[in-house]
């Protein structure tokens, strides 16, 4: 494992991860594997203290984070996440991952990630709201609408947006829409940003299954976490068809064989945030969610969920990957060696970006789309960028995650070496 002075990653932690995820790619770059090394290492990583007045009078102290993985292909985008485990190593790997994900649908950006160690549930609105304008001040100096465009992820959402938006645009004195993605429609948001990702883990998963000869119909799905991605994945699964058989979030995992009745389940999750009590189903243990029978999973929550013990007690046909990095490498070769496949989340939550790019686009223009229009242009990219992914696999016998990797990893190395080495 390449050493950086600054993280000791392990073998299944994030950037252990991704750096794995390198090492199994780099057989298949050709000429280009001369360039490789710049993907092991983040072009600028960026620590910030975010001190605030709490309500109660006492001043705390977070810590933020901004790194660009790479700006080669165009500005540093991705998200920023709010949540209390959150590390420098950890949002190295998901800027890493936005810029694999950037590349494999083929949009004009590097990758870069945000984060705050913090626990936002424990904050009033009022802290939450200082601890945002902090922090974009704070970082301030790294992103812009040409330089890098930070966007929602776990924990954070338009709201926070429209704060980012709002200091950023005052600290630089002209309103500068384009300089977050994932805003309210208010503010220059997309039609259609909100459910994006879990819509394109829909489309992808569409596509997959097809390719499997997994019938839609009364397919079984399962589902880790029931925020903005898996609870709208899991919606349009069951509006075409499939079950959703198995659900686990925060508060606890139910299950239901003949699957639940979406529209109850999607009404109590809103009125109580969480599926625990939910009257249509089972309460079941925590880990029991890993021995229910699926035909697809899909882990939509945190990263390293799939561990190697994990992997060998589920039965599945088809893993869609909607959070970032929720399979550690033990557990992907276990899911390989029982004939599962897996989706990689560089392609199948990438829906999200993909509007987000909408959203700068249209920012820039100022001019917005019907809501039509930006689920069939985000439809026409996934199912683009997946097949050239499925063949790519198939050409070269190889994990659809190397293969995304090796379409992604080429295009930014192809213009890493067109742009030549500074100085
Ligand atoms: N946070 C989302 C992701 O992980 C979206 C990022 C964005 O829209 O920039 O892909």
């Amino acid at each position: 494992m390449p050493n950086l002075s600054f993280v000791s990653p392990t073998r299944n932690s994030p950037w252990g991860t991704y750096l794995s995820q390198i090492d199994a790619v780099e057989p298949y770059l050709g000429k280009l594997s001369r360039w490789v090394e710049t993907l092991r290492r983040p072009k600028r990583a960026l620590i910030v203290d975010i001190p605030i007045e709490l309500d109660n009078g006492t001043v705390a102290h977070f810590e933020g984070y901004r790194v660009q993985h790479s700006l080669t292909r165009g500005p540093g985008k991705g998200g920023v996440r709010y949540h209390p485990d959150v590390t420098l190593e950890e949002v190295m790997a998901l800027s890493a991952w936005m810029t694999i994900k950037n590349a494999a649908v083929n949009l004009p950006y590097g990758g870069a990630k945000g984060g705050i160690r913090v626990d936002p549930s424990l904050l009033s609105m009022k802290e939450l709201e200082k601890v945002t304008r902090r922090y974009t001040s704070e970082i301030g100096i790294i992103i812009g609408p040409n330089q890098d465009i930070p966007a929602p992820d776990v924990n954070t959402n338009g709201k926070i947006m429209a704060w980012m938006m709002d200091t950023y645009s005052m600290n630089t004195g002209a309103t500068a829409t384009g300089v977050v993605t994932g805003k309210p429609i208010e503010l220059g948001g997309s039609l259609g940003r909100v459910a994006a990702t879990g819509r394109g883990v829909f489309v992808v998963g569409r596509e997959a299954m097809r390719r499997l000869n997994i019938d839609m119909e009364g397919a079984r799905i399962a589902v880790q976490g029931f925020g903005n991605v898996g609870s709208i994945a899991a919606k349009l699964f069951a509006a075409n068809g499939a079950k959703v058989v198995a659900v686990q979030d925060h508060t606890g995992t139910i299950m239901n064989s003949d699957g639940f009745d979406m529209a109850d389940l999607l009404d109590h999750v809103a009125k109580t945030r969480g599926v625990a009590g939910f009257k249509g189903g089972d309460m079941i243990a925590n880990e029991d969610f890993w021995d229910v029978k699926s035909d697809v999973l899909i882990p939509a929550a945190l990263e390293g969920q799939i561990t190697a013990e994990r992997a060998k007690r589920i039965t599945t046909r088809l893993v869609l990957e909607g959070a970032n990095g929720p399979t550690t490498p033990d557990g992907e070769a276990v899911l390989a060696d029982r004939g599962i496949v897996v989706v990689p989340d560089v392609i199948a939550n990438a829906g999200g970006v993909t509007v987000s790019y909408f959203e700068w686009v249209q920012d820039f223009s100022s001019f917005f789309w019907t809501e039509d229009e930006i689920n069939l242009r985000l439809d026409k990219i996934m199912v683009g960028s997946f097949k050239h992914i499925w063949e790519t696999g198939e050409q070269h016998k190889i994990p659809l995650r190397t293969a995304a990797f090796t379409v992604a990893c080429t295009r930014v190395l192809q213009a890493r070496e067109e742009r030549g080495l500074y100085p």
